[in-house]
């Protein structure tokens, strides 16, 4: 199913995808201004959802933009949605914008928030990606700072992670390791990033500029009901180089191995034995977990 043959709910009604379309007035358009989540549906159930809506809500009132439902509103919208499209595997796209106002920035003119749900297949990498492992780079262009976009807020201004992603693209690579102003390792242009070393599984603090990532909490749940220590220390680029293992983690890409960062190879260079079976256990919970779509049947 090609992405345009969807039905995309815009508030409160469904519009066959070509046919969805917003306001050229709408502050998401001309600024930015608005936030949205990214989410999967897995065996006819939307995972995590409830913590994604709240993430949303989250990155909603960081920038005093009302959202017109409740958080429950909410995620009855995307289970509709859901089922309105037969999904039983795929991906959701859940946007709020400002809505439509004036030219001017002031976002006081702009009536009333949009709500938007735009299903869509799932994106992964290639399988031989999931197999060998991903070659991602360090990227000049550095992490928003706190004080001035604060990069937990999921927000629909993405220039930040775009400009990187152009860097890594330009240099051959499909990933990019952002570091914030200090120099620590923050997080990838979509993804949040691990190591493992000697058995312990670290990643960047949220204090670092990483998104609070809803796969980055369950891998550290995941690993450590392995009995595995997890720690969010500040990483440099030499933690990632003379890691043992390397991965990282998005509701898209779900778990993906790196195998080299900066053209030194990562460990054994193949994806190790710590990231095999986070990927195995994650590819269980999945399948298991989430909102149900369709009534179950009695
Ligand atoms: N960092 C950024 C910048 C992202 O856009 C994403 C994807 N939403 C992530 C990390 C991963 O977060 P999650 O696991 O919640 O998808």
């Amino acid at each position: 199913m090609s992405d345009r043959n969807f039905k995309v709910y815009i508030d409160g009604k469904f519009y066959p995808g070509p046919r969805a379309k917003i306001s050229v007035y709408d502050h998401g358009l001309l600024y930015g201004d608005g936030v949205f989540e990214g989410i999967r549906v897995y065996n006819g159930r939307v995972f995590a959802l409830r913590e994604h809506v709240d993430r949303l809500f989250a990155s909603a009132k960081a920038i005093l933009l009302k959202v017109p439902l409740t958080p429950t509103e909410m995620v009855e919208a995307v289970v509709k949605t859901c089922r309105v499209n037969r999904m039983r595997e795929g991906y959701i796209r859940l946007i709020v914008t400002r809505g439509a106002g004036t030219l001017g920035l002031n976002p006081n003119n702009c009536e009333r928030g949009s709500v938007i749900i735009i299903p869509g297949p799932i994106q992964l990498y290639p399988r031989e990606t999931y197999e060998n492992g991903l070659a991602i780079i360090t990227v000049p262009t550095t992490r928003n700072l706190h004080n001035a976009i604060n990069p937990a807020i999921k927000s629909l201004n993405y220039l930040n992670n775009i400009l990187a992603k152009i860097e890594a693209l330009n240099a051959g690579c499909d990933e990019a390791v952002m570091l914030n102003a200090e120099g620590y390792v923050a997080e990838c242009t979509g993804d949040n990033l691990f190591i493992v070393r000697e058995g312990e599984l670290q990643t960047p603090p949220l204090s670092a500029g990483a998104l609070r990532g809803i796969t980055r909490r369950v891998v550290m749940d995941l690993a450590r009901q392995q009995g595995w220590r997890v720690t969010e220390p500040h990483l440099t680029r030499y933690d990632l180089y003379t890691a043992d293992e390397c991965f990282l983690t998005g509701t898209a890409a779900e778990i993906v191995p790196v195998s080299r960062i900066d053209g030194r190879t990562i460990g054994s260079g193949r994806p190790g034995p710590v990231t095999l079976k986070l990927m195995e256990l994650y590819r269980n919970l999945t399948r298991e977990t989430g909102e149900p779509i369709f009534p179950a049947r009695v």
